[in-house]
């Protein structure tokens, strides 16, 4: 047993900025006591308190420090080993940042499942292969599938060892004209088999969209959670708020895109186009809160300029800048993805799992705070985070 006294916490729902005693027993909390006693065991001492991050979305086979695009292109043919690797130095850059939950939301070499099964202190919810359709984008990281009977038979082998299945529904954007590329890629009948099947094997789905068309169409088929969602509507969150589906609205690629244009080679035009997606998707995640959707933080760490860890820690930058409250980007990056995904619950609370993020100092008096990581408690161990500055 031993005592963990911080002077400030976040349980997952709520801040308190005064101090608390959490007894940690075994794999678990104890008790919760308010008040800043050690009240068993050795005490450790910290600033602030927090249940472990998550990241809703990440490719843990893809280097996003890496910004040479014939480099990352040349990667997808290294063998699988070097990709592993590639793989558990992400793990040690998300763990660095406090985070202890990613969902990794797709690759095509099985590097997230290797990973998901290697890894202790950072637990892993693995897509496997996503889906698509033949020759359509998300090479690296799905699977084609051409019709009904092919549709059938993926999801079948795929759900055996996803914990979630991931679609590919529309392309990627094009930035230099500013909208998506290519009409969605499954119709409303297609997907509706997608999300039939999923849950005939228990699976939650998730798809990559963007654009109103596209988003859609995955809304209306009964998608769990919209990843990406750029070109949002009202209408369209109106929909989500009414039938829960989560959305991922993943900043950082886009936002890197904007802030350093000369790594993907982009003129002034396009800058301002970026800068127009940037500023409306900010109004629509705003309105999404207001209109209760579930959503949910997640970086897409691994796409260029998205390094794992930090770009988690960047991302909630981006939702503050949305106009959320602290609390409400916490909750977007702790106990709303470990609800939705049915994964036991990380919040401050007796009984729950001890899986505890420490700061030396407290983010709800300066957001820049969130790099201060000190150390995390993963169970029934205890270490201190290598955190670079
Ligand atoms: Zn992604």
């Amino acid at each position: 047993m031993r005592t963990l006294v911080a002077s400030a916490w976040f349980d997952g729902e709520r801040y308190r900025a005064t101090p608390v005693s959490i007894v940690v027993e075994g794999a678990r909390i104890a008790a919760v006591v308010e008040g800043g006693q050690a009240i068993a065991g050795p005490a450790t001492r910290c600033a602030f308190a927090m249940p472990g991050l998550v990241d809703a979305h990440c490719h843990l086979f893809l280097d996003g420090g890496e910004l040479d695009f014939k480099v990352r292109s040349r990667y997808q043919e290294a063998p699988l080993e070097q990709m592993i690797e590639v793989g558990r130095d992400n793990v040690a850059r998300t763990l660095s940042r406090g985070i202890t939950l990613v969902r990794d939301a797709g690759d095509r070499y099985g590097v997230n499942h290797a990973i998901r099964s290697e890894s202790k202190a950072l637990e892993v919810r693995s897509a496997g292969e996503a889906l698509r359709r033949p020759g359509r984008y998300g090479s690296f990281m799905a699977r084609e599938v051409a019709n009904d009977d092919e549709i059938r038979a993926a999801v079948r082998d795929i759900a055996r060892s996803c914990d979630d299945l991931k679609i590919i529904e529309t392309g990627i954007i094009d930035f230099e004209s500013g909208s998506v590329k290519g009409a969605p890629q499954f119709d409303l009948e297609s997907l509706r088999l997608v999300v039939r099947c999923a849950r005939e094997q228990g699976i939650r789905t998730f798809a990559h969209c963007s654009g109103a068309e596209g988003i859609a169409v995955a809304v209306e088929a009964g998608i769990d959670s919209i990843e990406h969602g750029f070109f949002m509507t009202e209408d369209l969150l109106r929909r989500m708020a009414g039938q829960g589906t989560a959305w991922v609205p993943t900043f950082s690629p886009v936002h890197f895109q904007w802030l350093r244009p000369e790594a993907a080679g982009w003129g002034p035009e396009t800058v301002l186009k970026l800068a127009a997606i940037l500023e409306s998707h900010r109004e629509y995640v705003a309105r999404a809160v207001q209109l209760g959707v579930d959503l949910v933080a997640g970086s897409d760490a691994g796409s260029p300029g998205v390094e794992h860890g930090a770009g988690l820690i960047d991302e909630l930058r981006r939702l503050l800048e949305c106009g959320l409250s602290m609390e409400q980007t916490l909750r977007a990056a702790t106990s709303l993805p470990r609800r939705l995904w049915r994964a036991e619950s990380a919040d401050i609370r007796p009984g729950a799992l001890a899986n505890l993020t420490l700061f030396g100092a407290d983010p709800f008096q300066d957001p820049a705070n969130l790099l201060r990581v000190s150390e995390a408690v993963r169970g029934a161990g205890w270490s201190r985070a290598s955190v670079s500055p």
